[in-house]
């Protein structure tokens, strides 16, 4: 599965539970299902948490420190998400 982040609420999400291809594509900001108006709520697979501390690779995706065994060759990790400046 591959997760990403939520360009409004900051939280991690996958992109096979929200419209991640679909927005994409059309070049629309990368939304939750929470946050996507077209979903409306929260999808319920996984708890709904910030994607502070997760690394991101070349495409935007992110990973866990704890899976980064699993990563394919290909992925390289060009950042790690910083604490969410919108809050407080
Ligand atoms: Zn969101």
């Amino acid at each position: 599965m591959s997760l990403y982040r939520c360009s409004a609420c900051g939280c991690v999400e996958n992109t096979a539970l929200a419209n991640y291809w679909q927005r994409k594509m059309d070049q629309q900001p990368l939304l939750c299902s929470a946050c996507d108006p077209e979903i409306g709520v929260w999808h319920g697979q996984f708890t709904q948490r910030s994607a502070t501390g997760m690394l991101i690779d070349g495409r935007g995706l992110l990973w866990h420190p704890m899976t980064l065994m699993s990563m394919p060759a290909h992925a390289t990790i060009v950042g790690i998400v910083q604490e969410d400046a919108q809050k407080g």
